[in-house]
């Protein structure tokens, strides 16, 4: 089906519908697509997995909805079994990525005026960021390409190069309240954070007394091989901005916050209709019950390495196509040289039924479902191996 015009014409999308899913595979009625993109590292474990059906259908007969003025016994639940796996003591739940990070800024904002020092309301963002679609989320990662025509920005942040600890030095002010940087950017072309950098950010915050923000909405919830990318990372955070893959399809985001960082969000400074609803609940203990059982994660790190090092060999096979192979864990990306298009290689991909999603400099991201296994990977890697020679030749 084409796309239908009464559509706000604000995507580029691919010429291609699915009428189901299961595992790692979409299908447009017979033909079977092998999804290496995962709804851009959302379906985490596949598509219709037979546990997160069964608790969305359970709960579906059960209850949907009731508002925040009630206790929510599955919101309760999914809050303690969230924080007990992370850093957080507190956790707030939305339905988008765009939204965690706005709850993220307001209680950056919020630690410091409850403290009587408001005028520290700054945020130091960095170069090639991306926060969503909001004018909070465009203000912050403040790339042209996503602000040009909606000015004016949110004031309130301090972009600098990405990667750069004396650009993050120079940027600090009386009025700096804290630091959000997603650990992998992945909308820029999946581009790790090394440690080293993270650490000093870490060590800046502290040092300053500022709030340091996590964006891992992609890189987090399983898909480098730990819970969150900060466990890989051995930084830990005040802020964690949640969403994508905790809900594996239903549209759910959190925030996740540290006791010293979220006690002054309190009744009336924020909130949300649907944010938690019974549904969502559901859905994300289900998910997070297969996350954080057994051998899962190291799964991830397992297919993650297997698929790094197999792409690596393509790269040598094709060197006038790919130029780097980057990322860790199962988000990783295909650097493709200058002369072809991201775009066109995706498109050949699909003709040769193989999902895979553009990103920012030029990148084919793969973010497969973490359910993988090495045959899907040996399918995967057979598959770009006939596209690029359909292309050499
Ligand atoms: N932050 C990051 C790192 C993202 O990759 C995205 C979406 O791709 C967002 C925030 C925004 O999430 P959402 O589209 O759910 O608002």
């Amino acid at each position: 089906m084409t796309t239908s015009l009464s559509l706000l014409p604000i995507h580029n999308r691919f010429d291609i519908s699915f009428s189901h899913g299961k595992g790692v595979y979409l299908y447009n009625k017979n033909e079977e697509y092998l999804d290496f993109g995962a709804g851009i590292a959302v379906n985490a474990l596949g598509h219709c997995h037979p546990k997160i059906v069964e608790a969305l259908t359970a709960q579906a007969n059960k209850l949907w909805h009731v508002s925040n003025v009630y206790n929510v016994n599955e919101l309760n639940n999914f809050a303690e079994k969230l924080t007990a796996a992370t850093f957080a003591d507190y956790v707030f739940f939305c339905n988008s990525g765009a939204e965690s990070l706005e709850c993220a800024v307001k209680t950056m904002r919020r630690y410091f005026y409850s403290k009587n020092q408001p005028h520290k309301n700054r945020v130091i963002t960095f170069s090639g960021a991306f926060h969503g679609r909001t004018i909070t989320a465009i203000s912050a990662a403040a790339k042209k390409k996503y602000t040009e025509g909606f000015e004016p920005l949110l004031d309130g942040f301090d972009n600098v190069e990405f990667g750069n600890i004396e650009a993050v030095k120079n940027a600090i002010s009386d009025n700096t309240a804290g630091i959000l940087i997603e650990p992998i950017q992945g909308e820029e072309g999946i581009r790790p954070c090394s440690k080293e950098f993270l650490q000093q950010l870490r060590d800046i915050c502290d040092q300053h007394g500022l709030l340091l923000g996590f964006d891992e909405v992609q890189c987090g919830y399983g898909r480098i091989g730990h819970l969150y990318a900060y466990q890989y990372y051995g930084v830990i955070p005040d802020v964690i901005a949640t969403a994508k893959a905790i809900g594996n399809g239903f549209p759910l985001g959190a925030c996740l916050i540290k006791k010293e960082a979220g006690q002054y969000m309190t009744a009336g400074t924020h909130g949300t209709t649907y944010g938690g609803n019974p549904l969502a609940m559901a859905v994300a203990n289900a998910v997070l019950d297969e996350i954080l059982g057994d051998n899962f994660l190291d799964n991830v790190k397992k297919m993650g390495a297997f698929l790094k090092s197999e792409l690596q060999n393509l790269q040598k096979q094709f060197p006038n196509i790919i130029s780097e192979v980057r990322g860790i864990g199962l988000m990783l990306g295909l650097k493709i040289n200058d002369k072809f298009l991201n775009t066109m290689i995706v498109q050949k991909f699909i003709d040769n039924h193989f999902l895979t999603i553009p990103a920012g400099e030029n990148v084919v991201r793969l973010l497969p479902p973490l359910i993988i296994e090495k045959k899907h990977i040996v399918e995967a890697i057979a598959k770009i191996e006939k596209t690029l020679k359909s292309i050499n030749s």
